[in-house]
């Protein structure tokens, strides 16, 4: 017989099971003192590394999350994915070892008009981490900030902008490796749903941006949030913290921007009971929030063209979050 013990193990288990959140973890630079804002020191990589062991999370591939994603694959536990952007040449002088000798995957976003330059890996760097099985990814041409275009071009003429700098990457990395890139980093984490519409029709399968927090599948594929690991947020206090963060879902889109005026009206569904709920905006830091059978309600003036909006809520035990891009091409 099963002990009554074992028995409420299993349960909670198999609650565990059923709602697997993915964190994906963001780099730059390593060991690079020149750039503090986006360096992490391989000591720090190998201690996340650690830490994410140490925690029981499983570590993926980025083709595994597209498995996961799409149905083909199950989760057994939380997931962490391990990504760098830009292609600096610094993760194959620092980065690449520190991987390989724990068997961690990685997945590199290049920008690919820089690959070559001084600072950025060279075609033969990339082509000998494609034979030991690192990733790659398209990061755009010319890591250009698209939707800032807009102040001064018309929608169309930003879409077609952001599509021929992507299939000019998409050319030359096929051309150079042989090879079709299907999952994109939005450069800067800036993006406008019309650009990952584009992706999908020219068979992206998975984008991602740079607001931090959890993934939960029900974001869907083309607003991945990735979490920075750099400068204070390298630490180990941070890490452990971003990894016991669990994924927030609405029930619909929950705010509008409409003439400078952010409005929040967020029905929260995951967690189901919201004992407190705060919302925070880049510009403004925490704003004024209202808590109402779980729907949270909170509005402000915004002037910059970009900020992110935090939405989080506790339920007693754990905090959930999610983060949105507030974009108005017509901000500062
Ligand atoms: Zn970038």
């Amino acid at each position: 017989m099963l002990s009554r013990k074992f028995m409420v193990l299993l349960l909670v288990l198999l609650c565990v099971l059923a709602q697997a959140k993915v964190v994906v973890f963001l780099y730059h630079r390593f060991d690079d003192a020149r750039y503090p804002s986006t360096n992490t020191w391989t000591e720090e990589l190998e201690r996340h590394i650690k830490i994410v062991k140490e925690l029981d999370f499983d570590i993926w591939t980025i083709k595994d999350l597209e498995d996961y994603v799409y149905g083909s694959k199950k989760a057994n536990k939380d997931a962490v994915v391990f990504t760098v952007d830009d292609g600096y040449r610094s993760v194959y002088e620092h980065a690449y070892k520190v991987f390989q000798s724990h068997g961690v995957p990685f997945c590199v976003f290049l920008q690919i008009g820089a690959v070559g330059y001084s600072d950025y890996l060279t075609w033969e760097m990339i082509d000998e981490m494609i034979r030991n099985g690192v990733e790659f990814a398209n990061h755009s041409f010319s890591h250009t900030d698209f939707p800032a275009l807009l102040s001064k071009m018309s929608e169309n003429q930003m879409l077609e902008y952001f599509k021929t700098d992507l299939m000019k990457a998409q050319r030359i990395f096929k051309e150079r490796t042989g090879k079709t890139m299907v999952y994109y980093a939005y450069p800067y984490g800036h993006y406008i749903p019309k650009m990952a519409e584009i992706l999908q029709q020219e068979g992206f399968l998975l984008a991602f941006s740079q607001n931090p927090g959890p993934y939960d599948v029900s974001y869907g594929a083309f607003e991945i949030p990735r979490e920075p690991l750099l400068e204070d947020w390298a630490t180990e206090s941070h890490v452990r913290y971003i990894l016991s963060r669990e994924p927030l879902v609405t029930e619909n889109l929950p705010f509008v921007l409409q003439n400078g005026i952010l409005t929040v009206k967020s029905k929260i569904v995951v967690p189901k009971e919201v004992r407190y709920a705060t919302l925070y905006v880049s510009e403004k830091g925490l704003i004024k929030s209202r808590l109402e059978n779980n729907t949270v309600f909170g509005e402000t003036a915004l002037k910059k063209m970009y900020n992110r909006l935090m939405i989080s809520a506790r339920d007693g035990k754990k905090e959930y979050l999610r983060y949105y891009l507030v974009f108005n091409a017509q901000g500062e």
